[in-house]
């Protein structure tokens, strides 16, 4: 399929390879990009990208409203911050933070294919291993795509799956194209940056890191026991009452304190009431979930539907009702007790 895309078409999809393409004809070196005053504007403009990535909500619908630009400079300004804000959160390396970026990219992208003519919007799926034309998808592919995906809507035991493919109404194809341009993204990274380039833009990463550390306290503040869902309440009990707990328990309730905000060092300090506390292995595998051991994976705490598939959802109350996830029980408790809407 041949599609002609425009100048500004770069600015809209800085993934594509044509946007890439776009970029090298300056042959200009990275050093010599980032000294130059494009260069400069560029860092700056990479640094909002990602801050408006963290105060971007899954829901926000105003992602394509701002101004495109056309010129050959604006859009070089576009693209360049479209991959220094992936430098600069490959050198922050904190899961959470990619992971915030590759779904703010990710719905900018399909906020702009919205607005595209139909044989545009395919080449450029096709550009992220997606297609229109299929009315199912190979199991395999469809695991690898809702792998994220939280609604119990998504999970292949409430799928129609015929000879190893399962099937996909037009509308959810939609969804499933948003959700394949994140995972393509979010595979890429963490880019490999050198050493020196991340010691150089070390102010940047610094100024986003304060900006995100911010923005998980507002979402959950001191750490409120109070809070908690039934579920991590039943383990935290079990654990302070210096009961065994099963290794999922464990891991479950260590990647919610961690997610919540909790240090490791609070987090080893509670399992010090287990009956088989080892310090050495309880710091590994608190490290471990944090994403500071070595494969660098930060780990999420388990939705609802991985609980109840584990044996950990107990005692669910009216709160569990409106969530999918531990995390949002815990957000909107908080939210209620400061007297904001859930
Ligand atoms: S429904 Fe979710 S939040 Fe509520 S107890 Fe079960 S796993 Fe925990």
């Amino acid at each position: 399929m041949r599609v002609s895309l425009e100048t500004r078409d770069f600015a809209k999809y800085p993934f594509l390879k044509e946007s890439q393409q776009f970029m090298l004809q300056s042959h200009e070196s990275v050093d010599a990009f980032l000294r130059s005053s494009a260069g400069k504007v560029a860092i700056r403009y990479a640094v909002d990208r990602v801050q408006r990535a963290l105060s971007h909500t899954a829901q926000a619908t105003d992602t394509a409203s701002s101004p495109v630009p056309s010129d050959n400079l604006g859009v070089r300004l576009e693209v360049s911050s479209y991959a220094l804000a992936r430098v600069l959160v490959s050198c922050g390396n904190e899961r959470a933070l990619i992971d915030r970026l590759t779904r703010y990219e990710a719905q900018r992208a399909y906020a702009f294919l919205e607005t595209e003519d139909e044989t545009k919007r395919s080449y450029i799926a096709a550009q992220v291993g997606f297609s229109f034309e299929e009315s199912s998808l190979p199991v395999t592919r469809y695991i690898e795509i809702t792998a994220g995906m939280k609604e119990e809507r998504w999970r292949l035991v409430n799928r129609e799956v015929h000879e190893g493919r399962v099937r996909v109404e037009p509308l959810e194809a939609e969804e499933l194209l948003k959700e394949q341009i994140r995972v393509t993204l979010l595979s890429q990274l963490p880019l490999e940056v050198p050493q020196s380039l991340c010691e150089e833009l070390a102010p940047y990463v610094s100024r986003i890191q304060e900006t995100f550390q911010q923005k998980v306290l507002e979402d959950f503040g001191e750490v409120d026991e109070s809070c908690f869902p039934p579920c991590m309440q039943a383990i935290f009990s079990a654990l302070s009452g210096g009961l065994n707990i099963t290794h999922s328990g464990r891991f479950a309730l260590t990647a919610f304190l961690h997610n919540i905000g909790m240090d490791s060092s609070q987090i080893i300090s509670l399992y010090c009431r287990a009956p088989d506390f080892d310090v050495g292995k309880t710091q590994y595998q608190v490290e471990h979930i944090a994403g500071r051991g070595g494969t660098g994976t930060e780990y999420t705490a388990p939705s609802c539907a991985a609980m109840r598939t584990l044996g950990l959802c107990v005692r669910p109350d009216a709160y569990c009702e409106k969530v999918n996830h531990p995390l949002n029980y815990y957000r909107n408790r908080k939210k209620g007790k400061r007297g904001k809407p859930s």
